[in-house]
């Protein structure tokens, strides 16, 4: 069966020894040494910064997040990931990155007590046009990957929203005001919210805000992409 569906990377549609996931070297272009994320706002820092890294406008701020966690920037070959990924046939590759998250970024998860992680959920007739929610699918591999509970009953959307991308800052954070609800009950200590793309980051804090009031103790959002 190989010799007719041979393995291919799912993100340079090379051949190559392993299915399904990624290549060494689209694994090596997507972990980036060079650059470390802010863990107020997240965007680029110099790596020398990460361990306790926020950037110069986040410094002395009462942060939004107890910690965010970025995989990289929204451009590029990651851009290209993120679309793909987005896309009816991204399951997998959603998944796969999920992953490479959990492996590349393990010193960012330790010392946050019992985890679990749970996705933003997508308006179900997104859902259902796509075929999966690319969060939620982001949000397993993550699971999987540092052997954690997947919790995706946590949030519920409370009332369709519209589309945040081509709103401006200020229209994102109106449009996604009240979108969710509290869903599952939970024990964990932190909860990981999965998400493809932050831009301003409004959909997270939001949606933080009403885990949080639910009583739970730190939320670190984890995304794929985060917009410059
Ligand atoms: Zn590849
Ligand atoms: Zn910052």
């Amino acid at each position: 069966m190989d010799w007719l569906h041979p393995p291919i990377c799912l993100g340079c549609d090379q051949q190559f020894a392993q299915t399904p996931g990624l290549c060494e070297q689209c694994q090596t272009k997507l972990a980036s040494k060079k650059i470390g994320f802010c863990l107020g706002c997240g965007l680029p820092v110099p790596v020398s910064l990460t361990a306790v890294a926020k950037c110069r406008l986040c410094h002395g701020k009462a942060p939004h997040f107890d910690r965010l966690v970025v995989m990289g920037e929204y451009k590029d070959f990651l851009r290209q990931l993120v679309l793909k990924g987005k896309s009816k046939s991204g399951e997998l590759l959603m998944e796969v990155l999920g992953h490479l998250i959990a492996k590349s970024k393990k010193d960012l998860f330790k010392g946050l007590g019992k985890v679990e992680v749970t996705a933003i959920p997508s308006p179900w007739v997104r859902t259902l046009i796509r075929g999966h929610n690319p969060a939620a699918s982001l949000a397993s591999g993550l699971a999987a990957g540092l052997g954690v509970r997947l919790n995706l009953g946590l949030l519920r959307r409370a009332r369709s929203t519209a589309r945040q991308a081509g709103l401006p800052k200020h229209g994102r954070k109106v449009a996604i005001h009240g979108a969710f609800k509290k869903g599952n009950r939970t024990a964990a200590e932190t909860i990981l919210l999965v998400d493809d793309v932050m831009t301003t980051g409004a959909t997270l804090k939001e949606a933080a805000k009403v885990l949080k009031a639910g009583g739970i103790g730190k939320i670190v959002p984890v995304v794929l992409a985060r917009t410059p």
